[in-house]
């Protein structure tokens, strides 16, 4: 079996995999052990226009999530990331130019990931969720690295087929559990896809009583300097 196959749109990956998956990937975190609520997470943003509808349809459920910002864009749009952090969501970052970390030099991802993060919280998301063990272990060094056990699959999603967004709504549904860490995308490229997703997503998570709160660096995932 390929472990790998967990990761593909709609997988979810199970509690028994994440303890392989971090002994590949030191540091890595996929879901949130012990949590009673569910940790929505937002990429590729900050974006002026779907990052401040993502702000409002979270403020209607009283919503705390955490957003992995592009560090370029996030120079393009200032106000929108001071938006995010004043609606107290955790920001962390997600390079400064969205590479990809196995094509890219050890040192170069390295310092590309911590100026992304630089200011803002020692959360880091790979783009992709592609990096190499040791470039795991350089950012794990300052960072915790967040994974997911839930893809939306909102970057996947031919909205114009009904059929097709009611069942990665109900497979998004049924895959959500206490702890989850679940991917969606705030940029203009997914916008469609998100917007079909998250709003009938949250209604659900409302109703069903779960706590949707932001993730916050645990000081006990970092790796030691020497690792
Ligand atoms: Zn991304």
């Amino acid at each position: 079996m390929n472990p790998l196959k967990s990761l593909e749109v709609g997988g979810r990956v199970p509690p028994q995999l994440q303890g392989l998956l971090r002994t590949i990937w030191p540091g890595t975190t996929w879901s949130v052990e012990g949590s009673d609520a569910v940790h929505l997470t937002f990429d590729d943003g900050p974006d002026p226009e779907v990052t401040l509808w993502v702000l409002d349809v979270l403020a209607k459920h009283s919503a705390k999530a955490t957003f992995f910002v592009v560090g370029d864009q996030a120079a393009k749009h200032p106000e929108v990331l001071d938006a995010v952090l004043r609606a107290g969501h955790a920001v962390g970052g997600h390079t400064m130019r969205h590479e990809k970390g196995w094509c890219t030099e050890t040192v170069t991802y390295v310092k590309s990931a911590l100026e992304s993060i630089d200011g803002l919280m020692p959360l880091f998301r790979p783009p992709y969720g592609r990096l190499t063990p040791a470039q795991a272990r350089h950012i794990g060094v300052h960072a915790d690295l967040i994974m997911w056990d839930v893809l939306s699959g909102d970057f996947a999603l031919d909205v114009h087929k009904a059929r097709e967004v009611s069942s990665a709504q109900a497979r998004l549904q049924r895959r959500t559990k206490p702890g989850s860490v679940v991917v969606f995308h705030d940029s203009a490229k997914h916008a469609a896809g998100l917007k079909a997703l998250l709003p009938d997503y949250l209604v659900w998570l409302s109703q069903s009583g779960v706590p949707m709160r932001a993730l916050s660096p645990s000081p006990t995932r970092r790796l030691p300097e020497e690792a």
